[in-house]
């Protein structure tokens, strides 16, 4: 079949690499895609939000069946579009329509319904600009730090966390005053939670899932975590101590509840359920779910996987996933990302990237672009290694000495990926 993938980042080039080595795939195309995903398929040049312009490619290269990358395209309807076009009404499309993306789109709209589904979660209070001293008498019998969320979406930068309870209250006033524009107009406050993150994946076809293999990501800048957020630095799979009874607890008290949740309130959710959890002394918690795949965890997830995608991807998209396992590889995958100079602020584009070939694990592309000279930086996110070994200390290693053969103006990548992980199995 001829396959469209929506998307440009390492999470893509990624998926686009697994998807051509099923023999399903006829021909991949991606949208708009980079120098990565233009060197396995064919990049084209559409905007992912111009619905009407991707109804226009679906037909110029017959394709058979859409998968979506980042949440943007799913949260403003692109599934809603296509089951509502007469022409486009029969050709599949992996992802939740746009009721079902508002578990990654609304933090009010995730947190009732974790909460009428029973699923473990902060406790949390509403707050507008009506009920602004509800919210200031919430965070007064809460310790601190206060967690303050924008609802909607706002580009990874909606969430405070403030020691304070003076500034937590100016800066939930300023929220709802539309600091991060109507995304902020209701803001939710949340318990604080101490844990340790990590995520879980399933893909779904809203009734069935598969449980792919889980990761933890590096989200700040700076090593041993710390410095401004990023889209991801890094990430790891397996997760140590995801294993015996807490993996239990973990699919019991929330994969199945919320699969099921999905279920009995009838939503259309086809595709990734990205649970971002926190243990907390023992205990899984859910902080957030998003409703595609992370970027970097896609890279260290998916090499795990040694089954053709395609296959489950596209009966997922029907509502047809069949039960199965899927085979993971046990060895440990450590994804290092490179990142330009002055990310995640101001950063320039266009250095030319040498050293690509000096590197015998996978190089996945996200901000790169091809031209005469030969590949240049793209973005902020240049490209993420991934290497595998059975010893997790030497995975990381070889990640670490991948990242360092990349060389471009101002390259930098962390040195740090998956050392918190190694010190917790010693203890
Ligand atoms: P992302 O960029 O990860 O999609 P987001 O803007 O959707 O983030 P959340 O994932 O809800 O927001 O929160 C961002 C980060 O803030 C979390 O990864 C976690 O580190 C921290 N955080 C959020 N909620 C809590 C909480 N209740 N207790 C402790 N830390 C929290």
């Amino acid at each position: 079949m001829n396959i469209l993938l929506l998307g440009s980042g390492g999470r893509e080039h990624t998926l686009a690499w697994k998807i051509t080595q099923s023999p399903r795939c006829d021909q991949l195309y991606v949208a708009p895609g980079n120098a990565g995903t233009g060197s396995i398929a064919e990049n084209i040049a559409v905007d992912i939000m111009d619905f009407e312009a991707l109804k226009e490619s679906v037909k110029t290269y017959n394709i058979d069946f859409v998968i979506v990358g980042p949440e943007a395209p799913l949260v403003e309807g692109i599934v809603d579009y296509f089951q509502n076009d007469p022409e486009l009404r029969t050709i599949p499309v992996l992802g939740p329509d746009r009721m079902a993306s508002q578990l990654e789109g609304s933090k009010s709209y995730a947190k009732s319904f974790m909460k009428r589904h029973n699923i473990p979660t902060a406790g949390y209070i509403e707050v507008t600009a009506e009920n602004l001293d509800q919210g200031v008498r919430f965070m007064a019998g809460l310790q601190p730090p206060y967690v303050l969320k924008a609802d909607g979406l706002a580009a990874g930068k909606g969430v405070l966390i403030i020691e304070d309870l003076d500034e937590a209250v100016r800066e939930l006033k300023l929220m709802v005053d539309g600091k991060f524009g109507s995304a902020s107009q209701k803001v939710v406050i949340e318990e604080f939670l101490d844990g340790i993150e990590f995520s879980v994946f399933a893909l779904t076809d809203g009734k069935n899932y598969i449980l792919l293999p889980e990761a933890k990501d590096y989200k700040r800048i700076g090593e041993g975590d710390t410095g401004l957020n990023t889209g991801g630095m890094g990430s790891v799979s397996p997760v140590s101590f995801f294993q015996g009874d807490f993996k239990k607890k973990v699919i019991q008290k929330i994969v199945a509840p919320t699969i099921e949740g999905i279920h009995q309130d009838s939503l259309h959710y086809t595709g990734f359920v990205f649970f971002g959890l926190i243990k907390v002394q023992g205990e899984p918690h859910v902080i957030e779910y998003n409703c595609r795949m992370g970027d970097p965890e896609t890279q260290s997830v998916l090499c795990r996987i040694e089954d053709d995608l395609v296959d489950v991807f596209y009966q997922a998209a029907c509502q047809s996933l069949e039960a199965q396992s899927l085979s993971f590889n046990p060895e440990t995958a450590c994804t290092v990302v490179t990142v330009s100079d002055g990310y995640p602020g101001a950063y320039q584009k266009g250095k030319v990237i040498e050293g690509l070939e000096d590197v015998a694990d996978h190089v996945f592309h996200a901000g790169t672009r091809h031209s005469e000279g030969g590949v240049l930086t793209n973005g902020g996110r240049v490209l993420a290694v991934t290497a595998m070994d059975e010893i997790p200390a030497r995975a990381m290693e070889k990640a670490r000495e991948a990242a360092g053969k990349i060389q471009y103006e101002g390259v930098y990548f962390r040195n740090d990926i998956g050392q918190d992980l190694l010190e917790l199995s010693e203890e």
